[in-house]
């Protein structure tokens, strides 16, 4: 059996921090990092935009509190307002620190780090390198933890975590290369498996954004938070899905409907097209279904809307946003100096996840924690989104908040030993996981369950809900779980199989998605990502409470939890 004092799951940003505090703090601890990818391919270096933080290098009239405010505001009132004070506060810290490290930010003629524009944000407040703020970042991080030592597992996938009378103790994981199966100790167990986009048809993340360590939480018996609150980010490429980012905007691109308008106008007069992404991606689904689309022959009625650059200029566009020109390019054929970008909204992030503190620590319940297992970055909820997250805010939860439960962990494991764990049970239950999956001798490829799940979610679960639509999600997706137990994999050898791999995702992807529309289905109202046609406004009196979801194969029960509102009173949102 393996053993360390603490094992991180996840390699991205919020992985790579958290080892990176454990390792400052505490260096005689013996840490483990485990990526189902390697850590520098987790979705974190996809990044573009940018970070937030107060600095005040161009807008010296922010602050912490405005942070705040703008960040409670976008998300409904639903996020935590003490977990949103410290994320602020801390927030000018650990971008400086990020820039100690050797992050290359871009920067002002004064050589201080340049700051821009972001949806919801009501300060020029949003740190950048270029478009792709999300590679600088990771890179360092991770060749800072390279010099610490931190011993890392890469291509190793977790396939269960291990959960023993309301004790995290470890994981069992399986070796991508050769088929290997090991079981791990640990003092502390703690996860940063990112989001679940690959849930949704249409989706801005990578293939290993598959919700599997909020699946393998659930499957323990744990709660999820929140998890009905997708974001779909307004601008996906079309028809590719992936993300022309909210910097864009930012520097001043316009959305034009099929007349040539800039409808956002009807929406957000005074925000425009810098309105908070729930709210543009119902405005460019609401003209999309009035018929105000276009077709890539420029005709009217189509499935997407204009991103239009061309009044920046091909020199702001090459300096600012590269990477957009570049994307919008090669995948779509388009020059968005001189033509506009065909967008519309894509399944981006998820507002939801594993309950945690505002120490890391991951609730079992309203008010109980469990020992020794830690989460953060997107995999989890603090909760700092609420019901919509802002733009560059998530890229911070990841730095505050994988330092915070990096330092919670380095002080935990001190008086901590390592646990008993059954290493025999354990790696005999994955292996006859893993034989069951090879022998099963059904007739259905992984590929068509997944893709039907992933419609499913994406038409009965998108921007716009009603009960009807939902139930009947919920219905189909109880026969695509049927169907798993016949699904057919060719490659039978043990060699870098992918099948597995994708097998054990597609069981993660409709846990995941169960609990989603089962939390959507309940929740009657309208508030943030979260859209119900037949429950059109918000409703304090029953639903400012966070939703905690426990799964089991008998169905999936709901419970709520209190929001902490020590700062602002929820009032109504309007941009
Ligand atoms: C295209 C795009 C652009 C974005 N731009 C911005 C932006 O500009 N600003 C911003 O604030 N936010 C942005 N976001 C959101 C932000 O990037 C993510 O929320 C954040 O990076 C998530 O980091 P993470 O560390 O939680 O997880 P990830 O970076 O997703 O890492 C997850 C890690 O977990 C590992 N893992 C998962 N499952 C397993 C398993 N079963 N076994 C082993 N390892 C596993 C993966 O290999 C990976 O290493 C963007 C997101 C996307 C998709």
């Amino acid at each position: 059996m393996l053993e360390h004092d603490v094992v991180i799951v996840g390699g991205g940003l919020a992985g790579c921090r958290a080892a990176l505090e454990i390792a400052r703090k505490a260096p005689e601890l013996n840490v483990a990092m485990i990526a189902k990818t390697h850590p520098i391919r987790s979705h974190s270096v996809a990044a573009q935009g940018g970070i937030a933080a107060t600095l005040k290098n161009v807008d010296d009239q922010d602050s912490w509190e405005a942070h705040a405010f703008d960040t409670i505001k976008g998300s409904d009132y639903l996020a935590d307002q003490d977990a949103v004070a410290l994320l602020t506060q801390e927030a000018p810290d650990v971008v400086i620190d990020l820039e100690h490290l050797g992050v290359l930010f871009s920067r002002l003629e004064d050589g201080r780090i340049a700051q821009r524009a972001f949806g919801g944000h009501s300060h020029n407040r949003t740190c950048y390198a270029a478009d792709k703020t999300g590679h600088a970042i990771l890179h360092e991080l991770y060749n800072n933890i390279r010099r610490y030592g931190i011993t890392i597992y890469d291509e190793w996938y977790v396939m269960r975590l291990i959960l023993e009378d309301n004790r995290a103790k470890g994981v069992v994981m399986y070796h991508l290369l050769d088929g290997e199966l090991q079981v791990l100790r640990a003092k502390a167990v703690m996860f940063a498996t990112g989001g679940y986009g690959r849930v949704f048809n249409t989706t801005s993340n990578d293939f290993a954004s598959t919700g599997d360590g909020l699946s393998m939480t659930a499957l323990a018996g744990l709660p999820l938070e929140d998890m009905e609150f997708v974001q779909f980010h307004p601008t996906g490429l079309y028809p590719a899905g992936v993300l022309i980012s909210e910097a864009v905007r930012g520097e001043g691109a316009y959305l034009i409907n099929s007349e040539g308008d800039r409808f956002m106008a009807t929406y957000a007069p005074n925000k425009m097209e810098l309105a908070p992404r729930d709210i543009t991606s119902r405005a460019i689904t609401t003209e999309i279904r009035q018929g105000r689309g276009l077709n890539l022959d420029g005709s009217a009625g189509g499935p997407f809307v204009y991103l239009d650059l061309r009044h920046m200029g091909r020199e702001k566009i090459m300096s600012r946003v590269p990477f957009c020109w570049e994307e919008s390019h090669r995948l779509a054929g388009v020059d968005a100096v001189t033509e506009p970008i065909p967008v519309r909204p894509t399944a981006h992030y998820s507002m939801g996840g594993i309950p945690v503190n505002t120490d890391g620590r991951v609730r079992n319940s309203a008010d109980g924690l469990v020992d020794n297992f830690f989460a953060a970055g997107e995999c989890a909820c603090v909760s700092v989104h609420g019901a919509n997250r802002l733009g560059s805010n998530s890229l911070l939860e990841c730095v505050v908040y994988g330092r915070r439960t990096g330092s919670a962990i380095a002080t935990y494991v001190q008086d901590q030993s390592l646990p008993r764990v059954n290493e025999t049970q354990y790696l005999q239950e994955a292996q006859q996981q893993i034989k069951a999956l090879l022998a099963q001798s059904g007739d259905i490829r992984i590929h068509d369950i997944r893709q039907q799940v992933q419609d499913c979610l994406s038409q009965h679960c998108g921007v716009f809900r009603t009960a009807d639509i939902i139930q009947e999600g919920l219905e189909q997706l109880q026969t695509y779980k049927q169907q798993y137990s016949n699904i057919r994999l060719d490659d039978k050898d043990t060699l870098w199989n992918t099948e597995i791999i994708e097998a054990l995702e597609l069981r993660n992807l409709m846990v995941v998605g169960e609990v989603i529309m089962t939390g959507a289905l309940q929740r009657q109202e309208s508030r943030g990502a979260h859209s119900r046609e037949d429950f059109p406004t918000r409703n304090d009196n029953q639903f400012l409470q966070h939703t905690l979801a426990y799964f089991s194969t008998a169905g999936i029960e709901l419970k709520y939890m209190p929001v902490n509102l020590n700062q602002f009173e929820p009032q109504e949102r309007k941009y």
